[in-house]
């Protein structure tokens, strides 16, 4: 499911890398990410308290996660 505004897509490598789960949970504001052992799942409640700042696709290697902008049809990712 996705917010209103927002959608988070990760890439299947991502969603299973525990390392990288902790440092996309370390890195977003406001919690749209929760890591455990097994990877990363994305907290849906609060994809639409995303602020936009890039941070997770930052800590992400190229391709893991891309940020919908729902509202306009563009993305953050690289
Ligand atoms: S762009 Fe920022 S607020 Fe939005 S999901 Fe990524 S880290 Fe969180």
């Amino acid at each position: 499911m996705s917010g209103i505004f927002i959608d988070v897509e990760l890439s299947a490598e991502a969603k299973v890398d525990a390392e990288l789960a902790q440092k996309l949970s370390d890195a977003c504001p406001v919690d749209i990410f929760a890591a455990s052992d097994g990877g990363t799942s994305i907290v849906d409640s609060n994809l639409d308290e995303c602020i936009l700042c890039g941070l997770c696709v930052d800590a992400a290697p190229a391709g893991a996660v891309e940020v919908k902008k729902l509202y306009d049809g563009t993305s953050l990712k690289r």
